[in-house]
């Protein structure tokens, strides 16, 4: 018989898909955690150009090429008052193999990583495959995440917490306070605060600061890609950033899985992150328009729904059956559970979808309100 890693037997596909498949082709996608904007047109003409030029068709350095790496550092410094030597960066396969090297290089196996739940389930499978052990925290009533619970949860054997402002699945957004918290966290008990930022420009209330600004203890490592930001899902661009001996570690897993990020997408990145930022803002006015037509249909229906103040996400509590109610009317949502214990009587909906789709979804997911109850 086959035997496979008891690592990859603690993770299985994630249940995100699972609920896609089960939809059917003519269901309306709420459940989709990309924005619905292209890609802007000088992040793409970048990636033609770099192409045509024979500029892509090489390896480039591991850590990227050095003027992504420089266009990184100034986003840094330009967004979030951080002072980022370009060295210190790792241009990696999106976001999701930032989070996955830096998990790989900082975890031994039994340590632990403390992280929100309901939370983004690659935290919980990378921690498996990276042969830890999960610490879920569960969160406050709005949805963020309580400082003094990941306090309290850190043992001996903690390796990592991770934060996630903005969030996904809750569109919770952290304070500057929790925030700071955080930093003083990860300093005073020496433990490693992975800052997951992907999110970081869709931000309608309060501000994203990221606890890299409150602390130089090296401690924090910030994730961050030009996925959600860009609309760049499909390019597979993101990066990480840390202090240098952090960051050698993690190239030494970057170097043997990736080698390098995809060399057309370094170009594109590098012109998104550098270029004109005007898409950002739109896309966020968009997303913040839906936001409020979501929440004014959810109150609606009486669904009790903590305001998201950020990402693209909404996650209402919903009475028993409420989901399999939903789908069956032809709208896709993501069960809470799908997200962790903590989310169970939750479901996520996605509003990165225009806005007459939208109309026609609250329309539906009233219908299913009205015949569970
Ligand atoms: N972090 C969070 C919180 C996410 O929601 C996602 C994607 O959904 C990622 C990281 C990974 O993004 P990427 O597409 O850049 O790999």
């Amino acid at each position: 018989m086959t035997e496979f890693s008891r690592r990859v037997e603690a993770v299985s596909i994630s249940g995100i898909r699972e609920v896609f498949e089960a939809a059917g082709e003519d269901a309306i996608n709420l459940g989709l955690g990309q924005p619905d904007f292209p890609t802007p047109d000088h992040a793409r003409e970048a990636a033609v150009d770099a192409i045509r030029a024979g500029k892509a068709d090489a390896y480039t350095s591991n850590k990227g090429t050095q003027e992504l790496r420089e266009a990184i550092a100034e986003k840094h410094a330009r967004d979030n008052d951080l002072d980022v030597d370009p060295a210190d960066v790792i241009a990696t396969s999106g976001g999701s193999e930032a989070l996955h090297i830096a998990l790989e290089a900082h975890v031994d196996a039994g340590q632990e990583v403390i992280f929100p739940d309901p939370g983004f389930v690659s935290y919980d499978a990378l921690t498996n495959l990276a042969g830890g052990t999960p610490k879920p925290v569960g969160l406050r009533e709005d949805l963020t995440l309580p400082p003094e619970a990941v306090e309290e949860a850190i043992t001996d054997d903690t390796a990592a917490f991770i934060v996630n402002s903005p969030a996904n699945p809750t569109g919770a957004v952290q304070s500057p306070a929790d925030m700071r918290e955080f930093a003083r966290i990860a300093e005073e008990h020496d433990v490693l605060c992975l800052s997951d930022e992907v999110y970081e420009h869709q931000v309608f209330e309060g501000e994203h600061r990221s606890p890299a600004e409150f602390t130089d203890s090296g401690n924090v490592v910030v994730v961050n890609a030009c996925s959600k930001a860009y609309s760049m899902t499909g390019w597979r661009l993101g990066w990480v950033t840390g202090a240098s001996d952090r960051i050698e570690r993690m190239l030494r897993v970057h170097q043997y899985a990736q080698a390098c990020a995809s060399a057309p997408a370094q170009y594109a990145a590098e012109a998104a992150l550098s270029g004109p930022q005007d898409p950002v803002v739109e896309m966020r006015e968009a997303f913040e328009r839906r936001r409020d037509v979501l929440l004014e249909g959810l109150t609606e229906m009486g669904l009790e729904c903590p305001t998201p103040k950020g990402a693209f996400y909404a996650m209402p509590k919903v009475p028993d059956g409420w989901v399999d109610a939903v789908i069956d009317r032809g709208v896709v949502v993501v069960p809470g559970e799908a997200f962790g214990a903590g989310g169970e009587g939750y479901a996520r909906i996605s509003y990165a979808t225009d806005m007459d789709t939208l109309e026609e979804a609250i329309d539906i997911m009233a219908a299913a309100t009205e015949a569970v109850r």
